[in-house]
């Protein structure tokens, strides 16, 4: 479909870009436009106005400070992917960023925007005329769910692919609006809920992301998808490990692609202090397949997605235990 008509918004600086927010209420943020702008073509969502942050200079910064890494929201994909130091200090969002879209794509798609990507559902991110012919959805323009008739709430999937890594990495991200800048937990921008899934208010923009240093944590992100080339994933994880010689001393596992949000699973501590066997796997497993709840959004049945996840983290637990 055409793209309608927009004004375009380029804001030079943070004071300009909050004003900016202010002026246009109802305004959309675009970063790399590589999610809003094909959504806006297929007739998801409207915005009369765009407002560009790729030109504030703030959002653009990617720096090391003592024990973190200090990551603007318009750094790039492909950035992330090549830069020494992002290869030195966090090797693994390197991992998770050369396997978002593809390669021209992260040219210019962002990790603000890979952050507050919109959710996916194989009844939504269909051209209009299709999701007419469907009378819609509910999560836009349509009265009823087709994945859950019976439910009352969007189950549109979360697919961002760095989110579960920075989760694991335990990142804490920056927002700003009108009053001033907070640092927050990133898991606490995320709400299980397709049609509303980022707590950000209209008036605030994410402005970075930190990642802590952590010395002999390790971590790594793998996903399963229908086109190895490029696609979103069907389920993807990531693990951040620590060994105490024989010993797992630290675990965290994320998911994405399988709920609203991006999830980080709970009561990974009672796996602590064992060393890795079979009976450690299966426990990882059992725990991936008792808190990953996958809906009917894609071609690939819900349950094969859980399974997917639960084998994709016993295959990184596995790897990076002998990093
Ligand atoms: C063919 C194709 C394949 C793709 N495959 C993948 C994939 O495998 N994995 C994956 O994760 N993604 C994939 N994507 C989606 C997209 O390319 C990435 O998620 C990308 O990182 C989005 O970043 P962007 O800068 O282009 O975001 P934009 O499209 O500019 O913005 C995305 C959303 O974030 C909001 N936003 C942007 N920046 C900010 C900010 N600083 N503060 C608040 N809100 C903000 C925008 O308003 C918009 O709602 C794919 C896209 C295409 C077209
Ligand atoms: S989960 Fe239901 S409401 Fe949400 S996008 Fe899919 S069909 Fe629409």
């Amino acid at each position: 479909m055409t793209l309608a008509d927009f004004q375009l918004v380029r804001p030079a600086s943070l004071p300009e870009a909050l004003a900016a927010r202010r002026a246009y209420p109802g305004a959309r943020l675009l970063a790399g436009g590589t999610d809003l702008v094909p959504n806006l073509r297929h007739g998801i969502g409207e915005a009369a106005v765009l407002i560009d942050l790729t030109a504030v200079p703030r959002l653009r910064e990617l720096t090391v400070e003592p024990s973190a890494l200090h990551i603007g929201a318009a750094v790039t994909l492909d950035r992330l992917a090549t830069d020494p130091m992002i290869a030195q200090h966090a090797p693994a969002l390197a991992e998770a960023a050369r396997q978002i879209a593809g390669a021209t794509h992260r040219t210019v798609a962002t990790i603000g925007g890979n952050l507050c990507l919109d959710t996916r559902c194989l009844y939504y991110n269909q051209s209009a005329w299709w999701r007419q012919s469907n009378g819609f959805c509910l999560k836009y323009r349509g009265e009823r769910c087709h994945v859950a008739p019976e439910g009352n709430r969007c189950r549109a999937a979360y697919s961002g692919d760095a989110a579960p890594l920075l989760l694991t990495l335990g990142a804490t991200v920056e927002l700003a609006d009108g009053t001033g800048t907070a640092w927050v937990d990133l898991e606490s921008i995320f709400r299980d809920d397709g049609a509303a899934h980022l707590r950000l208010g209209e008036d605030q923009i994410l402005l970075a992301v930190r990642v802590p240093i952590r010395s002999g944590l390790v971590a790594g992100y793998e996903k399963a998808r229908l086109r190895d080339a490029m696609d979103f994933p069907l389920a993807g994880v990531a693990v951040a490990l620590r060994r105490e010689n024989d010993r797992l001393a630290e675990l965290r596992i994320a998911v994405t692609g399988t709920s609203s949000r991006p999830v980080l699973l709970t009561d990974c501590e009672a796996l602590l202090g064992r060393s890795l066997d079979a009976e450690l796997l299966r426990q990882i497993d059992k725990l991936v397949q008792r808190q990953v709840k996958p809906m009917r959004t894609t071609l690939i049945p819900a349950h094969s997605r859980r399974r997917m996840a639960a084998a994709l983290a016993v295959r990184l637990v596995r790897r990076l235990w002998s990093c």
